[in-house]
């Protein structure tokens, strides 16, 4: 959910690789948020559609990466209640995009959410609420309640969807 101001310099060279299960999980979820995304290139938002075609070449593209450790601090979030489940580096388009080894107990559902996100920052959207704002555009054209992250209240967003708090307590 954030982005690193560090160097794009040589980050991509940063790979640690997954186990089977934590990559399973990332490829289910890949599919899952590529498969809304394919729905929502055909909706009625000339907008949200032409975005989701976009979403969809970055998330075929991208590696999706275990976090590594010089990172892994990033992953401990220092506000009470919320909870930073991924990232990408700032200033860098190429980015991957890093998964924090706690999103796994979430699930495929959250994850798809979160790394339309993600993709929407490596569409060049930097801003938090703006990008936030756009992620709930496009779950919502796919017919789907997107769960809520720590930007939603503090954007001002509460109440521009029914939100899917199944997540919450996990
Ligand atoms: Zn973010």
């Amino acid at each position: 959910m954030l982005m690193l101001a560090m160097s794009a310099c040589g980050q991509n060279s940063l790979y640690e690789p997954m186990d089977a299960s934590m990559q399973a999980f990332t490829d289910e979820s890949r599919d899952l948020s590529l498969g809304w995304l394919a729905s929502v290139s055909q909706s009625g938002d000339a907008q949200v559609a032409s975005m989701a075609d976009s979403l969809q070449l970055i998330l075929q593209d991208r590696l999706i990466a275990k976090v590594p450790s010089i990172y892994a601090q990033e992953c401990t979030s220092t506000n009470p209640g919320s909870f930073v489940s991924a990232f990408v580096l700032s200033q860098d388009l190429n980015s991957n995009i890093y998964i924090c080894p706690d999103i796994e107990r979430k699930g495929e559902k959250f994850m798809a959410q979160v790394l339309i996100h993600e993709a929407i920052h490596l569409a060049g959207v930097n801003d938090e609420c703006t990008t936030t704002e756009l992620e709930i555009a496009v779950m919502q054209a796919a017919g789907l309640n997107p769960h809520s992250n720590s930007y939603v209240s503090r954007c001002g967003l509460s109440n521009v969807a029914t939100f899917d708090h199944s997540f919450d307590s996990h």
